[in-house]
């Protein structure tokens, strides 16, 4: 081990830092090259609405690493951000997703995550006409999700790049809301089309009314604005219920359906309308 330097600073290099750092330098190596050997793969979760009918589902990535096995996004995502990865991996991974979406019922959305580095992109606004034209999906089916970690800079840009996909008539949903800096400015000044309520907020909702405030206090902003809202990480009956009385336009999370592989969508639809106790109706 080696000595302490003095100023406070840790100064212990274990075996075990050593093991994983290798272990993510030994990622980060294979994240290169897993697009061309087509390691990636796209989960889709419903968002559905309170009626219990499927209004779409939301792309998210996996990494199918051939040693390790299945990576989540939390952890390559930023590796492949700060190699310079996630654009390719982005253009990738919206056609994909548009041309799944071609084979649902035409009025469901199709959401797609975007990394900062991706909103930032300057080519991003042409890539999604592009996309869009090349599959032939409709710009509203589109819905394109960031979080309020990707607007910290660069306000105008961001606004006109926001204007130009709201012109492409691409909805544009605000991720995550309420673990960041949350300021209101943002819905101000930025043309939302959906507030989605990050989970954090859902976990304990049935049992903490400071939560509950927060949740009835959003969903009338965004309703106030003119901005529909989805809560996500909704795990429970009672967590459905209560937001379906609260006036929640759709709800995702494990109890309305967990992220599913693309030719697991017709079986899940068909149960869905078949069985009415998938969705709301049982409450
Ligand atoms: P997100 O966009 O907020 O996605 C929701 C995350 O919550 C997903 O995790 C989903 O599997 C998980 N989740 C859904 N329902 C429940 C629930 O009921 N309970 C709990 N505890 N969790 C639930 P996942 O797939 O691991 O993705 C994590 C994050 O990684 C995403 O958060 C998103 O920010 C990012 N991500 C995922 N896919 C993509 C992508 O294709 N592109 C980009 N740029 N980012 C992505
Ligand atoms: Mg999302
Ligand atoms: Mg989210
Ligand atoms: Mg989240």
């Amino acid at each position: 081990a080696a000595k302490k330097d003095g100023r406070g600073r840790s100064s212990t290099f274990t075996r075990s830092m050593l093991v994983v750092l290798e272990q993510r330098e030994m990622l980060r190596r294979s994240l290169r090259t897993a697009l061309q050997e087509g390691q990636f793969f796209l989960e889709y979760q419903p968002l559905v609405k309170p009626s219990s009918s499927v209004a779409g589902f939301e792309a998210l990535l996996r990494w199918r690493h051939p040693l390790v096995g299945t990576i989540p996004p939390n952890v390559f995502i930023p590796m492949a951000e700060a190699d310079g990865l996630m654009s390719d991996i982005g253009r990738w991974l919206l056609e994909r997703a548009c041309r799944t979406a071609m084979d649902w019922p035409s009025h469901f959305t199709l959401a797609v995550n975007l990394s900062p580095a991706e909103f930032l992109h300057e080519g991003l606004t042409d890539r999604v006409a592009q996309t869009l034209d090349l599959v032939g999906m409709r710009a509203d089916r589109l819905e394109l999700e960031i979080t309020e970690s990707v607007l910290l800079e660069r306000t105008i840009n961001n606004l006109d790049t926001l204007n130009t996909l709201n012109v492409l008539g691409v909805q544009i949903s605000l991720d995550d809301f309420g673990t960041y800096y949350s300021s209101l400015s943002y819905l101000k000044n930025f043309p939302f089309d959906t507030i989605k309520i990050d989970q954090y907020f859902i976990k304990d909702l049935e049992r903490n009314e400071k939560g509950q405030t927060i949740v009835r206090s959003i969903i009338a902003l965004a309703h106030g604005l003119g901005m529909n809202v989805t809560a996500e990480g909704v795990e429970t009956a009672g967590q459905a219920a209560w937001l379906q009385k609260e006036g929640c336009d759709r709800l995702q999370g494990y109890f309305l359906g967990a992220p599913m592989a693309a030719d697991a969508i017709g079986d899940f639809l068909r149960k869905a309308s078949a069985t009415p106790a998938t969705g709301l109706q049982r409450i």
